[in-house]
């Protein structure tokens, strides 16, 4: 895998290449450290909390899980509410009512809603009692959590930068004297930032308009999260290649990993060998799995967003593009890298040297994963992180 080339911010750490993140919760230190840091002991009570990147991207990933089974809750919770109140408007009435005024058609209806409502009672009575001690708990616990996060300022990402010590002459000097090298490694070194700033975002309870703004500015922050071919979402005639993360063989590959519904996420697929035909882009997994990973890619309704190497565009949505021979064709080591964008509701495919780009309008109801699709003995290969331009 490839890692990522970052230095130590540490004042006589000499610039030294970072190894690893510290996840210790309690720790106060900046989190990347470096051989020289650990010759320090600066995070020496809690070495069993740090992480290589390898391990670092599977906690990312956890954190992801979470995030994501957290957003789920609260559709859901959102979903019912609107159910609910939809009821209660349905079947409002006024109980104080006076009875010596009050019409026989009014009181036909009056007692037509308290029917309905008492049916309501039968039919969710038990439901409703179980539903609330656990509601009543996640509440309270979603309430400490929202209080400790604004007491530890949880965000602390900016703080490494602030603290950033004053540097000495000879790293100055040493500064000066390279090149664009050094460049683009600080070029890197931000995009990390801005990456892991972006995995914060997700959790960061939004507050303020200040906070509110800074969150969508954050959120057009492109996200990569890991994605790995998987060795069970697939035909059988696929093989699955570690760690190099390629692809080879006949039929469908699905990633492991759903594509988060929060930000835009880029994923880049590099074609190793092109036999045939190769398509690539996003599905809905369970309906690849509902066809046996063998849709058809003629109608619509097929649960994918595919463009192969000749130009074919295929959307399940979509009957005016489906199978019509719209998009770019690729070949033999190209990158094509793809964005999905859950708020423009949009999947963009792209080829550069020479640029080209076609965009497909996607369902936003459905769960999203990566995928390939291939013929003959073609291979694709899955590029973990990286890095923008
Ligand atoms: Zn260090
Ligand atoms: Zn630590």
């Amino acid at each position: 895998m490839q890692e990522p080339v970052l230095k130590c911010l540490h004042e006589n750490h000499y610039s030294k290449q970072i190894i690893g993140v510290c996840v210790n919760s309690e720790c106060q230190k900046i989190r990347p450290y470096c051989q020289q840091c650990l010759k320090c002991y600066l995070h020496s009570e809690h070495l069993h909390d740090l992480h290589d990147f390898t391990d670092f991207y599977n906690y990312m990933q956890e954190g992801l899980n979470t995030y994501n089974k957290m957003q789920n809750l609260a559709e859901e919770l959102q979903s019912i509410a609107k159910l609910i109140t939809i009821i209660i408007n349905q079947l409002s009435f006024n109980p104080k009512i006076n009875l010596k005024d009050i019409s026989i058609i009014a009181i036909n209806n009056l007692i037509n809603k308290i029917i309905r409502v008492k049916e309501v009672e039968k039919t969710l009575k038990t439901n409703l009692e179980l539903a609330v001690i656990p509601l009543q708990k996640i509440k309270q616990d979603f309430k400490e959590l929202l209080q400790k996060n604004t007491e530890q300022q949880l965000i602390r990402e900016e703080e490494p930068l602030k603290k950033t010590p004053v540097r000495s002459k000879k790293q100055k000097k040493a500064e000066k004297a390279s090149s664009k090298g050094s460049q683009v490694v600080q070029n890197q070194q931000q995009t990390k930032q801005e990456e892991f700033k972006h995995q914060v975002v997700c959790i960061k309870p939004s507050k303020s308009k200040d906070e509110k703004k800074q969150q969508q500015q954050q959120q057009i922050i492109h996200n990569q999260g890991k994605y790995q071919f998987s060795n069970i979402y697939k035909n059988r005639a696929i093989n699955v290649i570690q760690p190099e993360n390629s692809a080879e063989g006949f039929g469908f590959c699905v990633c492991d990993q759903a594509i988060s519904k929060c930000g835009t996420t880029i994923i880049a697929f590099r074609i190793i060998k092109c036999d045939w035909r190769i398509h690539i882009g996003v599905c809905d997994r369970d309906m690849l799995i509902e066809s046996k990973y063998d849709p058809n890619l003629a109608n619509v309704g097929h649960g994918s967003y595919l463009i192969n190497n000749q130009g074919d565009v295929f959307s399940t949505v979509e009957t005016e593009m489906n199978d019509k021979s719209l998009s770019f064709k690729f070949y033999n080591k190209n990158i094509i890298t793809i964005e999905i964008d859950f708020q423009q509701q949009q999947i963009t495919w792209i080829k550069k040297q020479p640029k080209e780009t076609f965009t497909l309008k996607f369902d936003t109801q459905k769960e999203l994963y990566p995928c390939v699709k291939l013929w003959g003995s073609s291979k694709v290969e899955l590029l973990n992180p990286i890095i923008l331009q």
